[in-house]
């Protein structure tokens, strides 16, 4: 049976850009049809500045919401990465297998670089070494398909370089796994900025639609989202960013296609208009879900703590065989 894992960093509130190019497909499509394994990779939530307190309650946050989606325990395994040492014990062999250069080379750790400088923040070596943990999660568990955002195609493929690299020198030891990405919103722009990525460490409120905003916070940012000039509604990513992220948040809410979708629309505003309420229909059963889970601790305490164990059951064979082949 096919075998896919992924993952969300609790850096901050979750996002409809982590909705629509990722979770949403873990719970509809892929739990269903694969032997699914989806993490909180608290891990990599400390290689930027972070507090505590708030990495704890975030993945929490982030544990809770994935139930909400409709991830359900019995057809896959979730769990938070740093309940399972194997994901650090496999990270430190791939770091002997990886140069420096194809970790500076990382378009994100160039971005989150010069994130931090401009805070005034050193960079953390963990920044620099976290595609070795990425791949070292994936890899762990002998994992076919990897489904993320576009963004995260560039580290999939350097999964993909070290899994090859180790099985030629060390014997073959790993699956190659691939990125698999969904046909619409792969990635979602930010509303305010529709030329950066829908990012939920950026803090940059009205921009970013967050799952658990309140019906009224989503209508006023999508009705304030930046649109281009000119009033026509044409999909072209490039000359019209602005309209063609409104278009294909709401391809992706009604399965449409965002190039006929532009077709229905002489407007700008009612565009919006139809865009906000389709986000609002489409977070309210997940909002619902989410609320009666908070009310639930014990149950989200027992999904982790049986996730974790599955997973290190599943992760030690395949580690251990890591560590004798490359001679430990
Ligand atoms: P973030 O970039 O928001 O911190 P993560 O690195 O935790 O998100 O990624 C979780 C998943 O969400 C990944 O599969 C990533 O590709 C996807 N994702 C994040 N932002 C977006 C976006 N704006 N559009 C589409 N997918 C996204």
């Amino acid at each position: 049976m096919t075998r896919v894992f992924s993952g969300i960093k609790p850096t901050g509130h979750l996002t409809l850009g982590n909705y629509l190019g990722a979770m949403r497909r873990w719970a509809d499509v892929d739990q269903h049809r694969a032997e699914s394994l989806f993490c909180v990779v608290d891990l990599h939530a400390l290689t930027v500045d972070h507090d505590p307190a708030r990495v704890r309650r975030l993945s929490r946050q982030a544990a809770t919401l994935l139930l909400a989606t409709g991830l359900d325990p019995e057809l896959c395994t979730l769990f938070v990465q740093s309940h399972v040492d194997e994901h650090s014990r496999l990270s430190y062999v791939l770091e002997c297998v990886a140069t420096d250069g194809e970790m500076r080379r990382m378009i994100q750790y160039k971005e989150k670089t010069a994130r931090e400088r401009e805070r005034g923040l050193s960079v953390r070596l963990s920044l620099l070494t976290y595609p070795a943990l990425m791949a070292a999660d994936i890899l762990a568990y002998g994992t076919d398909e990897v489904p993320v955002g576009e963004d995260q195609s560039q580290h999939v493929e350097l999964t993909r370089d070290l899994a090859v690299r180790f099985n030629q020198r060390y014997g073959h030891t790993f699956v190659v796994p691939r990125a698999t990405r969904p046909e619409v919103a792969a990635r979602v722009m930010n509303l305010q900025e529709p030329t950066s990525k829908m990012g939920k460490t950026d803090d940059s409120g009205p921009g970013i639609v967050y799952l658990l905003d309140e019906p009224d916070v989503v209508r006023k940012k999508v009705m304030r989202a930046v649109t281009d000039s000119g009033s026509d509604v044409v999909y072209d990513r490039d000359a019209r960013p602005g309209v063609a992220n409104l278009l294909e948040i709401l391809a992706a809410c009604e399965g449409a296609d965002p190039e006929a979708l532009s077709g229905a629309y002489t407007t700008y505003g009612a565009l919006k208009k139809d865009t906000a309420e389709a986000v609002v229909e489409l977070l309210r059963p997940v909002q619902e879900r989410h609320r009666e889970l908070c009310a639930d601790p014990g149950y989200v305490d027992g999904v982790l703590r049986t996730g974790a164990e599955r997973a290190r059951a599943l992760a030690r064979p395949r580690v251990d065989a890591a560590y004798r082949a490359i001679g430990l």
